[in-house]
């Protein structure tokens, strides 16, 4: 195997900065993160996690590493189970349909599909294989109305992850008296025995599957545990998710992996901030709760809003604001400009460069121009620095060779932005002319104050496959691919 350079990344366990390895001697990196819950639009704060976890994994392709990456979908829960109830559908349909608007999402931020994307319903007998184990090693119990909770006093190092004090029980108590929780989710100060299988509700109506309590379905957490298990081993490498699942989700992963297996689950925990909008948590009460969609209605393109999601260090709150989505699209457009510039002064075989950057770089050990630019992601994944450090190598240089470019390739390829596309100036898409007659009345509209016909014509021209990106003093239109 070709040694690797090593990337470095906080560990949440341990508190500590940590080198990326393997640590199996196959050198095949395993790395799970908890995907989406699919029963409505993933939010823009669930995307800067995704993005989050985009880029690393991109860094490492980049710097070598082979890599099995396995991303989650969870497809049964409260919520989705609620959704399909509504609208009168199967939950099959209801969390395919979001979860095809999820795929959508992610392929328009230029995320890559995982190696393996589980899904938690058709692992049912993997999940209820898990839970028999931990009953007959005492660290579950079933209760007389069909559900079987997690012992919490059997696993005494419980809490280790996030520091969480296991004393503080909650006083909720299941029917044989012991103290847990019912919900899926819960908060800090409810540690308690939680649900490893939940009997049916009438309230879930024809959802459940048969198991050896009887009719019920998996809790949540058992499913990342289970999958994980089944598609990377029973030690993982990389953790990853919002910092959100550190507690109680990770928790109770770790609980019920090690009491399966007796061995370590995870060597390395990577957890990112969350984001906020306009300096608060965004909520549906609030109404500050965006998404992919409601921010291409306002004009935006994904590049943009990828550029702004990811231009936060990871372990920070991110803080996102309009005026910070008014600037990731103006950085955006100056460093493709710049590139612009530089290629069309390249001489020689520079010249005509024109790679995409959707493959994998090689030798980004030997670089040379963006070197600091790497580093900085390298060294816990440093976005903003390295974002920096882009800008500082553009301003300074005047002429570009060949090697320049590719290097240039490489850094795009792991932060994910096609550099080189719209760089060609002369290049300016066809639109044909009754979608510009339109853009130009709603243009007309708009300056007229009359946002409502504005609005109506740019939902009639995203409808006929444009959208309209609005700048301080015109626009530009889009393909939406519709
Ligand atoms: P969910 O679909 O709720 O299971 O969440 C999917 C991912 O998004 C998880 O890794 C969460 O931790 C993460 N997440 C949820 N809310 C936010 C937020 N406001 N900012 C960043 N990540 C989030
Ligand atoms: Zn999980």
């Amino acid at each position: 195997m070709a040694a690797v350079d090593t990337a470095k990344l906080y560990n949440t366990e341990t508190r500590r900065m940590e080198a990326i390895a393997p640590g199996q001697p196959d050198g095949l990196l395993r790395i799970y993160c908890c995907g989406p819950t699919v029963y409505h639009y993933a939010h823009i704060g669930n995307f800067r996690t995704f993005l989050v976890q985009d880029v690393l994994r991109r860094l490492l392709l980049a710097m070598g590493y082979r890599l099995r990456f396995i991303r989650n979908i969870t497809d049964v829960d409260d919520k989705t189970i609620r959704g399909a109830q509504r609208e009168r559908t199967s939950l099959g349909a209801f969390t395919q349909k979001w979860t095809d608007i999820f795929h959508g999402d992610c392929d328009a931020l230029n995320i890559l599909r995982p190696d393996g994307e589980p899904r938690a319903t058709e692992h049912i007998a993997e999940q209820i294989a898990m839970v028999e184990a931990l009953i007959r090693k005492g660290h579950a119990y079933a209760t007389a109305d069909g559900s079987v909770y997690f012992r919490l006093s059997s696993f005494p190092v419980y809490g280790r992850l996030s520091g969480v004090d296991v004393g503080q029980l909650a006083p909720q108590a299941n029917d044989t008296g012991e103290t847990a929780n019912l919900a899926d989710e819960y908060g800090r100060d409810s540690v308690s025995d939680f649900a490893l299988w939940k009997a049916h509700k009438a309230e879930d109506g024809d959802i459940f599957w048969e198991s050896p309590w009887g009719k019920g379905r998996p809790g949540w957490h058992i499913e990342c545990s289970a999958m994980s298990m089944k598609y990377l081993g029973e030690t993982i490498d990389l953790h990853g998710g919002g910092i959100d699942l550190c507690f109680p989700h990770h928790e109770n992963e770790i609980a019920q992996a090690e009491c399966v297996t007796g061995k370590p689950f995870v060597r390395h925990w990577f957890h990112s901030e969350h984001l906020q909008v306009e300096g608060q948590k965004m909520s549906k009460s609030l109404g500050n709760l965006l998404t992919l969609m409601d921010l291409k209605g306002r004009g935006y393109a994904p590049d943009g809003v990828r550029y702004a999601l990811l231009s936060g260090h990871y372990r920070q709150i991110l803080n996102f604001t309009f005026s910070g989505l008014d600037a990731a699209r103006s950085a955006l457009q100056k460093l493709r400009t710049k590139v612009a510039q530089l290629r069309s002064t390249a001489e020689g075989n520079a010249a005509d460069y024109s790679q995409k950057t959707e493959t994998i770089p090689q030798k980004i050990a030997t670089y040379r121009h963006f070197a600091a630019a790497i580093e900085a992601l390298k060294n816990d994944l440093n976005i903003p620095k390295c974002l920096g450090e882009i800008f500082s190598v553009l301003n300074r240089t005047a002429a570009a060779d060949r090697q320049f470019f590719e290097e240039l390739r490489s850094i795009f390829f792991i932060l994910g932005i096609e550099i080189f596309s719209d760089t060609d100036p002369n290049r300016a898409p066809s639109v044909p002319d009754a979608i510009a007659a339109l853009a130009a009345q709603r243009w007309e509209a708009k300056q007229n104050k009359n946002f409502g016909e504005a609005d109506r014509l740019r939902q009639v021209l995203a409808e006929k496959g444009w959208d309209v990106v609005d700048g301080k003093d015109s626009y530009d239109l889009e393909p939406n691919g519709r």
